[in-house]
């Protein structure tokens, strides 16, 4: 069998802030381009940073199975090297210069409206102006890895708009081949008409656990974002996605190392996973553990919280700032451009009643388990315990977590998340976390009088 290890970079814009001390990412000129050769660089969204995942093939048994489309994508990428908007709100064209023509597929979502522009094995190569760029129907744009060899834009519209055209001018003499998407204003009725027939945005891959008989407890490391969902910046030249990627692998190569667990990351490169894939990822490989990896960040002007929390399911958030995380972190999926329109609310819903007494115990107890920790190692922000509604931590039979690192809004947080350091002591405390947990949960601990084993209610945090 084969595993696909990844070596991966943060690059900045060359614009941005000084280097931040004890930063140790393997800014190599090689991996860049692994990255473009490999066509898992991403580019995305307003105010986000490059980041260019690479990789290299070393063989493990352990991987087989992985989820993460670390496969290698057909070779030769197109280009996109320049994005512009014409036009205005009675008609709004959006160019994209390529080095060759693709095939492209386009539709429209609503709530809120956008466009969604998917690209065959195409790497964005644009100036981080192009990522901010706005005009006429047009209010934000992002544009990222959407799978393995897919690409995707994502519109944001001011109000219902109808795909006029949509086309690929092959190249001509010394012009371009360009991707032409004409946008015209329409009524929410004729929207509704028109946007109804559209291809799925993500087809789930299918999972096939390969324990082979390897009973081990399977962790599954879920790296939040990716692709074409940057996650957040906290107005740095950073991005959330490459942050918890670092970490998880980190993560996953400590983990790996002990022989006790059987490892699967959601991701191990720089590809966009919907949230509801996570869940089912975990649920097909039985995870005894999910631990989801995220960094929060607080608007401009209140950027003094600091720390890492850790969260676990609930339907009624801990506090205010749980509710506004959980609010955020469940959009990824919006973000993307995925249509959430065929989820019945119940699926779409967080279906906490689902969750069961025993797993939400076992949740519980982790995330004590693990706050206490990550607070030996690294600073646990005040009542580091919290719940809130998250989507990906929506699996009735797997004691899930979603930890948040720190802040990157917090100049001394984003030092700590991005050096190598501090990685590796969070990382070992997860581990210890981690140890502790199937300890406690596969030895019989002696009941305290009136009390079973382990069947602790899970707490109210906070
Ligand atoms: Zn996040």
């Amino acid at each position: 069998m084969r595993m696909v290890q990844t070596t991966w970079h943060i690059t900045r814009f060359p614009c941005a802030a000084p280097p931040v001390g004890g930063l140790a990412i393997r800014a190599r000129a090689w991996a860049l381009l692994w990255a473009l050769a490999l066509a898992v660089a991403g580019l995305c969204g307003p105010a986000a940073a490059q980041d260019a995942t690479g990789s290299i093939a070393r063989p493990s048994p352990a991987r087989a199975s992985a989820p993460d489309g670390a496969s290698a994508p057909a070779p030769g990428p197109t280009l996109a090297h320049d994005a512009r908007l014409a036009g205005d709100a009675g008609r709004t064209r959006l160019v994209v210069d390529l080095d060759r023509s693709v095939d492209i597929r386009t539709f429209t979502l609503a709530n809120p409206y956008r466009v969604v522009v998917d690209l065959d094995n195409v790497v964005f190569t644009l100036s981080p102006e192009a990522a901010q760029m706005q005009r006429g129907l047009v209010s934000a744009c992002r544009y990222g890895v959407l799978a393995p060899g897919k690409a995707r834009m994502v519109l944001d519209a001011t109000g219902p708009v109808t795909i006029d055209k949509a086309f690929i001018l092959d190249a001509v003499d010394d012009q371009p081949a360009r991707l032409v998407v004409d946008l015209v204003p329409t009524d929410a009725q004729t929207f509704a008409r028109t946007s109804a027939a559209r291809p799925a945005a993500v087809a789930p891959a299918a999972i096939t656990p390969a324990a082979n008989g390897d009973a081990r407890p399977v962790i599954v490391i879920d790296p939040g974002h990716g692709g074409i969902d940057s996650g957040t910046t906290g107005y740095s030249s950073y991005t959330e996605k490459s942050i918890v990627l670092e970490t998880g692998l980190a993560l996953r190569d400590k983990l790996e190392k002990t022989g006790v667990y059987r490892v699967v990351m959601t991701r191990s490169t720089d590809t966009f996973i919907p949230l509801g894939e996570r869940v089912r990822i975990a649920r097909a490989h039985q995870a005894a553990l999910f631990i989801s990896l995220h960094a929060d960040a607080l608007a401009r002007n209140d950027g003094r919280a600091r720390g890492a929390s850790v969260y676990t399911l609930s339907d009624t958030a801990s506090d205010a700032d749980a509710a506004r995380l959980a609010e955020q972190e469940n959009k990824a999926d919006l973000i993307a451009g995925v249509d959430l329109s065929d989820e019945s609310e119940a699926v779409a819903g967080i279906l906490v009643d689902l969750a069961q007494r025993e797993t939400r115990s076992f949740s519980a107890h982790f995330a004590r388990e693990l706050v206490q920790r990550l607070k030996n190692v690294a600073r646990t922000h005040h009542g580091a315990l919290k719940s809130a509604g998250f989507r990906v931590l929506r699996a009735h039979d797997v004691p899930s977590v979603l930890v948040e690192l720190g802040y990157m809004s917090s100049k001394d947080d984003l030092k700590l998340l991005t050096s190598d350091a501090w990685r590796d002591q969070a990382t070992d405390a997860m581990v210890a976390a981690i140890d502790e947990f199937f300890a406690t949960k596969t030895a019989p601990t002696p009941p305290a009088a009136g009390q079973t084993a382990r069947a602790e209610p899970a707490k109210s945090p906070n």
